[in-house]
């Protein structure tokens, strides 16, 4: 039986919502998706009602955050997206100036799109741009090029203002040169945020089997590290501000949605493959959209892993995903969250981490340093392990 944090476990405040729908799986993508399978939409719709529904205290607190993920929630027609919207305000009440996201990819932008998110409240979006670099992007299998990318941008920028994008680093055959050139047109196009990822190969997908093959290969180790200083180079002038290790805003627009998550606050999450945590309890639904859906329909559920969480887990995430905010993180402040004294419990951990220059650790605040910056999975994946 789990222990209880001293002021309870807190309240969710943020939804996830994830639209398993896609026109393309591409080929580097692991998550729960499906294309090809429009027609399952409405079902999947009441799949999702369904879940709504049944989500334990949702009138416990109003939603500062709705987060609609994929997947591709734009796949779904404007009045689709008013029900899953309704289908939400039926569960929850949401706060008048709650962040509402939708993720979408730059082919899907247009005048009825824009319409639509607007019409359900969306005021960010974050748009799955990846590159402009037409033989990125087309190795990526992405739908989009530059040009049609920066009218999304421009047009999601006109009318929801605030506007997030998705770039992603060290695909097959990517110069440095060529990904200084991704930058230095995000920086000039009229974005609020922008997350970088590095490219990996998932089991799984094609990408992977290809690799297997040989007939396709990843960028170096090195070069990955220069592009991830590429970005926080060009990303660090003007009034742009790297706040997560793979996330930058150019004025106060952290995404509160994820600080929600990386501040272990809990969260509600529905739909295929989606993770909650309410109550120290971590679920999973099923991963597949149409078990998920089957699943919901017939029996009202489509959990499929449940992990209670002991009050030494959440503290260690507590700082594994603190850590990754530049800011750092208040371990004494954990202490007070959670009951567990991590400066005992990781006393070990942390001398080692700042014998490798990769932490700095002064009046119980942990913070990463800029080499512990570019090794940070290191340090989480320390933090969050017995010590040895
Ligand atoms: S559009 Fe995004 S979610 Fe859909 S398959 Fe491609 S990478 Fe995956």
């Amino acid at each position: 039986m789990t222990s209880l944090p001293p002021g309870g476990w807190p309240t969710p405040q943020s939804l996830y919502v994830h639209v398993p729908f896609c026109r393309h799986r591409c080929g580097y993508c692991n998550f729960s998706v499906i294309s090809g399978r429009d027609d399952l939409q409405d079902r999947f719709l009441q799949a999702v009602e369904r879940e709504l529904t049944s989500t334990p205290d949702a009138s416990r607190a109003q939603l500062r955050t709705i987060f609609l993920g994929g997947g591709t929630p734009t796949r779904l027609s404007p009045d689709r997206l008013k029900r899953l919207r309704q289908s939400i305000d039926d569960t929850f009440s949401v706060a008048d100036d709650a962040e509402i996201t939708a993720e979408a990819n730059p082919e899907d932008i247009d005048e009825a799109c824009l319409n639509a998110l607007q019409d359900i409240g969306v005021n960010r979006i974050s748009l799955g741009v990846q590159s402009f670099d037409a033989d990125k992007l087309r190795c990526l299998e992405r739908g989009h090029n530059r040009e049609s990318a920066l009218a999304a941008i421009e047009a999601a920028a006109e009318r929801i203002g605030n506007v997030s994008i998705d770039l992603i680093f060290g695909a097959p055959g990517e110069t440095l040169e060529s990904w200084k050139t991704d930058l230095a047109i995000a920086s000039q196009s009229p974005i609020t945020h922008v997350s970088t990822y590095a490219l990996t190969f998932e089991k799984g997908t094609s990408f992977w089997s290809r690799r297997s093959r040989g007939n396709l290969s990843e960028v170096d180790e090195s070069l990955e590290l220069q592009m991830y200083e590429a970005a926080q180079h060009q990303f660090s002038k003007n009034a742009w501000q790297q706040y997560e290790i793979s996330s930058f805003t150019n004025g106060p627009h952290r995404c509160r949605h994820n600080l929600a998550y990386w501040a272990g606050n809990g969260w509600h999450a529905v739909g295929p493959g989606a993770a909650r945590f309410v109550d120290g309890k971590r679920e999973v639904n099923h991963r597949s959209a149409t078990n998920y859906i089957k699943r919901m329909l017939n029996d009202g559920v489509a959990t499929d892993e449940i992990e209670a969480i002991t009050l030494e887990q959440y503290a260690r995430e507590l700082a594994a995903f603190g850590v990754r905010q530049l800011d750092g993180i208040d371990l004494a402040t954990v202490h007070d969250r959670t009951s567990i004294n991590l400066e005992t419990v990781l006393s070990q951990t942390l001398i080692k981490l700042q014998s490798m220059e990769l932490v700095t650790y002064q009046n119980h605040h942990l913070r990463l340093t800029q080499r512990g910056i570019l090794f940070a999975d290191t340090v989480a994946t320390a933090l969050l392990s017995e010590p040895e």
